[in-house]
């Protein structure tokens, strides 16, 4: 199970669930097909805030967004509930939290988006729930705070579809640039290079929903040929056959493998770089030999690529773009 939760990237933010009083922990949860895996299929999970595509943190990734991001206001803090109907005082913070009672057994504690849930038996007195809210207080305080970073990651990350936007791939960015007249094909995209331009066959005023379009079959070619090329390069380095590559948009996890050799792989890992793109390749690859997350499997990762660990640290500062 260790060896498996580093593979849960992304979810240290995740809502915990069904915690008992004397022990909130945060459960580490995959896609509810941990079954399955013990046999023939493996997933990698991503985190699962909300649809839309993945790009390293604006930290990450150098150069300021300011082209590309969103007006909009700053995300609600999570320290106050848009739903809250209580609050409670923790190492001088207020928090305001959504409390509901249930038929569960044990209080709930769950930290997401919009910040604190608590949910409680009904014959548990409000006093034992603020005790309970008080023991675990650091703990609370500590998910608020990544809550709120995530939301903050989020907010920066979102691409506006527009003339100039910035956009991730291969780890880096590369600028949008609208030019009907320089390419042949309405709809056709080619990167510069030189210039980190992305430069679509479209005019200057194509409406959003088409130039993300535009975009997401790129970033699905571009994905096709290298994922296809590494897999090719790893497959042979590792002496396994690889019988079907094929691209998942999956909400949900980066790459899959099952026993009989095929292997999908999530087209936005293109936004990531060689590093990362090759860690989750190797990863989905070396369980064509181990169909586990045991010592033996992180051996077969490691005998091709000895600091995985690296690359994986961008999947898991992961936040999803609204696309
Ligand atoms: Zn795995």
């Amino acid at each position: 199970m260790a060896a498996f939760e580093q593979l849960a990237f992304g979810f240290g933010d995740e809502p915990s669930v069904g915690v008992a009083v004397a022990a909130p922990s945060v459960v580490v949860t995959t896609d509810g097909r941990k079954a399955s895996e013990a046999t023939a299929v493996h997933r990698t999970p991503l985190p699962s805030v909300q649809p839309g595509a993945f790009t390293p943190t604006a930290a990450d990734a150098g150069t300021p967004r300011s082209t590309s991001t969103s007006t909009s206001a700053d995300p609600p803090s999570p320290v106050a509930h848009p739903q809250a109907s209580r609050d409670i005082l923790l190492s001088g913070q207020r928090v305001r939290y959504a409390f509901r009672r249930g038929k569960r057994r044990t209080i709930g504690f769950v930290v997401g988006p919009e910040g604190l849930s608590v949910s409680a038996p009904r014959w548990v007195g409000l006093q034992e729930v603020e005790a309970a809210l008080l023991e675990k207080g650091s703990w609370i305080l500590r998910k608020l705070q990544e809550q709120g970073e995530r939301n903050r990651r989020l907010k920066a990350a979102r691409i506006v579809w527009a003339d100039g936007a910035v956009l991730p791939y291969l780890g880096r960015e590369v600028t949008l640039v609208l030019d009907a007249a320089g390419l042949s094909a309405p709809g056709a995209a080619v990167l510069d290079a030189e210039t980190a331009e992305l430069r679509l066959s479209l005019p200057a005023d194509a409406q959003a929903e088409r130039i993300r379009d535009v975009v997401h079959s790129w970033w699905q070619r571009q994905a096709k040929r290298l994922f296809e090329e590494r897999c090719a390069l790893y497959a042979q380095r590792l002496g396994v056959r690889l019988s079907k590559l094929s691209l998942s948009s999956a909400q949900t996890r980066w790459g899959s493998a099952t026993a009989d050799g095929a292997v999908r792989l999530n087209w936005r890992l293109i936004q990531f770089p060689l590093s990362t793109i090759d860690y989750v390749v190797v990863h989905e690859l070396a369980h064509l030999r181990e169909m586990n997350h045991s010592a033996a499997f992180w051996d077969v990762v490691r005998s091709v690529l000895p600091s995985f660990e690296t690359a994986q640290a961008p999947l898991k500062q992961a936040v999803p773009l609204g696309d």
